[in-house]
């Protein structure tokens, strides 16, 4: 007969930076039950300090949680770590002065994390977050896979929700991604887009919800591009549904689920790319990204790919890792 053991796993989530990502996430984190217990660090320690005490007055409407401030010692134990931290642009800043002071952010928090002897996986949301997932996971040193990006999961997210709309079709049966590129450069996978299990060129023929498909098709892949910046234009930042997407990713973590989700990991050769991190579909689990799916892409797709890996290690290129 098999022991019974008593053994009570804590599942144990780090957020740092408390700002509109963070503190979002948190909130959405703490409501999905996911989590035993959720640390909020931020170099603003007032800020921290009242993300914390807002989010404990709602504990007897969500699942048991604990949540606190924290500080470096609680990477020790984590199961995950989410990095939202980050530095918006000054006046006269140029992009690569930017980009360099979120890096060396980056850098840092790695360091700690490393002091700690933390066993945990690192969720990068911070932008640009190809750029500082390839930062991380180059200065750690680690197993590539422990360091993950959170991509263009938000993206794809977009882009289902754009089809289900158009389509008029429930958003949890349309299969959508976005490749590439967190960012301008990204692009809809469409010979991967299916509803019902029929690709788009199969679907389109039989729901005729629309007269003019090709053309329709480019207008809700840029609409999915643009989306980020239509929401800054609107209210100044986007943190709903990020905060979601990142719950969705640390689920598939906490839970081993082994799930297929487009988040930034290293590529070392899938796809004929290697020495940089974007989107492709991978499957994610306990340790990180366990596989890079290598899909069949379409020649236009693939070219789209590594339009995007060009980009991305010509901004690599400028930086001092
Ligand atoms: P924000 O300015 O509201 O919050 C950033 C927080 O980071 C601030 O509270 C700041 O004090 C803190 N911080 C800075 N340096 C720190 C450090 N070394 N240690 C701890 N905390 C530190 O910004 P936001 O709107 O929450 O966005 C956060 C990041 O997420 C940005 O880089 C943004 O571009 C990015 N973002 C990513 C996605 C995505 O899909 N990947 C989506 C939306 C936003």
């Amino acid at each position: 007969m098999g022991e019974i053991t008593n053994s009570i796993i804590r599942r144990k989530v780090v957020i740092v930076g408390a700002g509109a990502v963070g503190s979002t996430h948190g909130y959405a984190l703490a409501q999905s039950g996911l989590a035993d217990e959720i640390a909020i660090i931020d170099n603003n320690e007032d800020l921290a300090r009242g993300q914390v005490l807002d989010l404990v007055h709602g504990q007897p409407f969500f699942p048991t949680v604990s949540i606190k401030v924290g500080d470096k010692k609680d990477y020790a134990n984590a199961n995950v770590i989410v990095i939202t931290a980050g530095t918006a642009q000054k006046p006269g800043e140029t992009r690569l002065q930017l980009l360099q002071k979120n890096a060396d952010i980056i850098k840092k928090i790695i360091a700690d994390i490393i002091d700690q002897n933390s066993n945990a996986v690192v969720l990068i949301v911070s932008n640009p977050v190809d750029i500082l997932t390839y930062v991380a996971i180059k200065h750690s040193g680690w197993e590539k896979g422990r360091i993950i990006g959170s991509g263009t999961v938000l993206d794809s997210a977009r882009f289902r929700y754009i089809l289900s709309a158009h389509c008029r079709v429930d958003v949890h049966n349309v299969h959508a991604y976005m490749l590439g590129e967190h960012g301008d450069s990204e692009f809809a996978a469409w010979s991967m887009t299916n509803i019902a299990g029929m690709p788009m060129g199969e679907y389109c023929p039989a729901c005729m919800n629309c007269s003019n498909w090709d053309l329709e098709r480019k207008k809700i892949e840029q609409e999915v591009r643009d989306s980020a910046y239509h929401i800054i234009g609107y209210k100044g930042a986007t943190y709903f549904a990020v905060g979601l997407a990142i719950v969705r990713i640390i689920g598939a973590i906490l839970r081993g689920q082994r799930s297929v989700m487009t988040v930034s990991t290293l590529l070392e050769g899938e796809f004929g790319l290697k020495d940089v991190c974007l989107s492709v579909p991978s499957i994610v689990s306990h340790k990180g990204v366990r596989k890079i799916i290598e899909s069949n892409l379409s020649e236009e797709e693939l070219g789209s790919l590594s339009g995007s890996a060009e980009i991305l290690k010509s901004a690599i290129r400028e930086l001092n890792l």
